[in-house]
């Protein structure tokens, strides 16, 4: 049951108000295999240039994550430098510097066409369409895409929504690619044009799973401390696939629990720079962290009535 990630393999360069990070492992591709890989694994797709740290590239295999669809090209790796604000929730892009990321064409392995579970992420959604014709028979298609493609590439990623089953977004993408501010009348609207399933990714605030079928809310983990926002979204998407990846259940109780494992991974994400969270925990972090979003979200309808009875 293969699980497929196209996306960016970069250099990030971080600011956050607890510290900095030059030129550490990044990109949406990274982030989504060092979460997904915990649960199932996975086959990457990407590029990058001969600058790129390969020792620390290769630790990601034994993790887990086939690397054989990563091209090395002559010329420089892709870099992206951030900065957050004191709360967190607002970053400025300082750089975004494509280097051979520039003339990426995903070429996928003959030997990950066949992957049941594909993640796009976010590039050029002309190239997200190219995935799709190299894959044979997804059981589930999930993307991921930024205000950047909504402005420039409106009609390729209309016509991108209509092969994918879920849409992977925060809430600002939902509202610029839909027109409403109205997070749930935008998910329909969504919903209306192919997808199944809408993920509203809201930072702190958690995220929102809506289906036809009804809507399922999972907050965010709440931790002691956070130290960098940065891949938290590639990071919950890598935690949603790789649950379904692992299970091979599609029912709807299957993605909402999906939804608690990618929430979980986003949680872990942001506790250290970078991906260096996922090299301290294990399965058993993961499942523990799970455990603990039960009882965050439980409560007793019957509460009420017990106490009155004394
Ligand atoms: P997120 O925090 O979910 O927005 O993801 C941040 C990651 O996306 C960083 O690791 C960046 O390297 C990567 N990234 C930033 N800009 C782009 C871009 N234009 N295309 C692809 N990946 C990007």
């Amino acid at each position: 049951m293969g699980l497929l990630v196209v996306g960016s393999i970069a250099l990030d360069s971080v600011e956050t108000p607890f510290g900095r990070a030059d030129d550490a492992l990044g990109g949406s591709a990274v982030f989504f295999g060092a979460a997904g890989a915990l649960l199932h694994p996975v086959q990457m797709v990407g590029v990058v240039g001969r600058d790129y740290p390969m020792a620390k590239l290769q630790r990601l295999a034994e993790r887990g994550i086939d690397l054989r669809g990563v091209t090395v090209c002559d010329g420089e790796s892709f870099r992206w430098a951030g900065r957050y604000g004191f709360d967190l929730s607002t970053r400025d892009t300082l750089e975004t510097r494509l280097g051979v990321f520039a003339n990426f064409r995903p070429a996928i392995p003959e030997e990950f066409r066949d992957a049941r579970y594909v993640f796009l992420g976010n590039i050029d959604p002309e190239l997200q369409l190219e995935v799709l014709e190299q894959v044979h028979q997804p059981a589930l298609v999930a993307f991921d895409t930024m205000n950047y493609w909504i402005q420039g590439k409106r009609t390729v990623l209309l016509r991108l929504l209509e092969r994918i089953d879920v849409l992977m977004v925060n809430d600002s993408e939902l509202r610029e690619l839909s027109g409403d501010w109205h997070i749930h009348r935008a998910a329909r609207w969504v919903l209306a044009r192919g997808p199944k399933y809408v993920v509203v990714k809201k930072g702190e605030h958690g995220a929102v799973l809506v289906a036809s079928s009804g809507v399922f809310y999972v907050p965010a983990f709440p931790l002691d401390d956070i130290f960098d926002p940065t891949g938290a979204g590639d990071a919950f998407a890598g935690g949603f696939m790789g649950h379904i990846a692992r299970t091979g259940g599609l029912s709807p109780a299957n993605l909402r629990l999906a939804m608690v494992y990618g929430s979980a991974m986003g949680s872990f994400a942001v506790e250290r720079f970078s991906i260096q969270r996922f090299d301290e925990i294990t399965p058993a972090d993961v499942a523990e962290r799970v455990r603990a979003y039960r009882d965050l979200v439980h409560f007793d309808l019957d509460a009420d009535a017990r106490d009155a009875r004394g």
